[in-house]
């Protein structure tokens, strides 16, 4: 079983076409429910008292929630940003951390023995404290980003050194350690412990670094973009998803997870939030892999 932990969210996101309001997002959504297409998922985070019984209900129609707590005080994180024109720069307006300020997982006893970990994007501190609590996981995958990179940098190092692999995007390996080579900074983030690296570059596709060799893979193609948020989550909920069904690490499997990782990001952008990666089905997945492997063979 995959065990996926991070931010549930309410997001407000700004494009310059449409703005949608407290919409379901959050890192351990995307991922979560772009995992659940490959392998059963549980998620565990927490929400506030504002979430709405419909998102509850998207989320129980696809994962394990007995790890998914409700507080009666507080309000659900919320995240507010803004895209440009490019629909590709983005800038945060607010972070409302909310229920997840002082927030203390508990890993319901059924997922202990979680085989797969995702942290998603999130407290690194919170994100170490649920991993001692699953008992020997075979794999596990970190994702970070410039918030918490910038306020807690030496934790974020610290969960680096105790993961297998970490998926982060460009301008956070470079804010990590204030590096401009991205091929030096997936070196740095080795050192620190992981076999594994994964750079995304947005729609320029996305860097594997393993066992001393580069591997970069142009992003999937779509003409459709409405709204970037949640494509790195999505990336890494169907690269570790995918992984779960290959039962061993190799850079045959990273390749083959890195291209559905690309996959599943190019559904996250065509819709708003979460709106096109509950509408997809094995079938569209298998459609655009197909398409995916003729176009990298060229
Ligand atoms: P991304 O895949 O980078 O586009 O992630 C977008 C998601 O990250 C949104 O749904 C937000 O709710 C969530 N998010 C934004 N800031 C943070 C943060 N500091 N910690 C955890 N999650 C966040």
């Amino acid at each position: 079983m995959l065990t996926v932990f991070g931010t549930v969210a309410l997001d407000t996101t700004r494009t310059p076409f449409h703005t949608v309001e407290r919409t379901l997002g959050g890192t351990a959504t995307f991922a979560s429910i772009a995992a659940s297409n490959y392998v059963p998922t549980s998620i565990v985070g927490i929400v506030g008292n504002d979430f709405p019984g419909l998102y509850m209900e998207i989320l129980k129609n696809r994962l394990d929630i007995r790890g998914l707590s409700i507080s009666e005080t507080d309000k659900t994180f919320h995240y507010d940003s803004s895209f440009g024109y490019d629909l590709y720069k983005r800038t945060t307006n607010k972070t409302e951390l909310n229920v997840i300020a002082n927030y203390q997982s508990t890993v319901p006893t059924a997922f202990v023995d979680s085989e797969y970990v995702y942290l998603a994007n999130n407290d690194p501190v919170q994100n170490m404290n649920l991993l001692n609590q699953v008992s020997h996981p075979k794999l596990v995958i970190c994702d970070t980003m410039d918030f918490w990179i910038l306020n807690k940098r030496d934790d974020v190092i610290k969960m680096i050194n105790k993961v297998d692999g970490i998926i982060l995007n460009e301008s956070e390996a470079r804010l990590l350690f204030n590096e401009n080579s991205i091929l030096k900074c997936a070196r740095l983030l080795v050192s620190n412990g992981p076999s594994f690296v994964l750079i995304n570059k947005g729609e320029n596709g996305s860097l594997l670094f393993y066992e001393n060799e580069f591997y970069p893979i142009p992003g999937y193609p779509t003409e459709t973009i409405k709204d970037p948020t949640g494509a790195g989550d999505s990336f890494g909920g169907a690269f570790i998803g995918y992984l779960c069904t290959q039962g061993q690490i190799n850079s045959k499997s990273l390749k083959n997870a890195m291209i559905h990782g690309n996959i599943m990001g190019s559904f996250a952008i065509e819709d708003y939030g979460i709106q096109r990666l509950v509408n997809i089905g094995n079938k569209d997945i298998k459609q655009r892999y197909e398409k995916y492997k003729e176009i990298l063979s060229l």
